[in-house]
C-alpha cells in the first residue's frame, strides 16, 4: 500500500495527487502547488485566495494499493473523469458515512 495526498480543484474538477503523507507537506508547499494550477483560471486575487485555502484544507491523505499507484495523477492536474482514484477518496461520494472532519465534538468544556 502507498500513501498520497489528494487535492481537488473546485473550479474545474481537476484532481492532483502528491506522493507521500499529508504531514510531509507544509501548507506553504500545498499552497504553492494549488496556486500554480489556479493561475490557469481567470480568478481575481480574493477569489483565488479563497479557492486556494479551500483546496488545501480539503486535501486528503489516501491509501492506495501499490499496483494502482502509477494511475494516480501525480505528474499534473488531471480531469477527474480521466483519471483513476480509489473509491470514496473524494468527499461527497458514497462511502463517506462518517465524515470525520464535519463531526466536531462540542462536548468538551
Ligand atoms: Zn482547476
Amino acid at each position: 500500500m502507498d500513501l498520497a495526498v489528494l487535492l481537488k480543484c473546485p473550479v474545474c474538477n481537476a484532481v492532483r495527487a502528491l506522493d507521500g503523507r499529508r504531514s510531509e507537506y507544509s501548507k506553504q508547499d500545498l499552497y504553492a502547488r494549488v496556486k500554480t494550477h489556479l493561475r490557469g483560471h481567470d480568478l481575481n486575487e480574493p477569489k483565488m485566495a479563497i479557492r486556494k485555502y479551500g483546496i488545501v484544507s480539503d486535501a486528503t491523505e489516501i491509501v492506495i494499493p501499490s499496483e494502482n499507484y502509477q494511475q494516480l495523477p501525480i505528474e499534473e492536474w488531471t480531469e477527474r473523469d480521466d483519471t483513476w482514484l480509489p473509491d470514496g477518496s473524494l468527499s461527497g461520494g458514497e462511502g463517506s458515512l462518517s465524515a470525520p472532519e464535519s463531526s466536531v465534538e462540542i462536548s468538551s468544556r
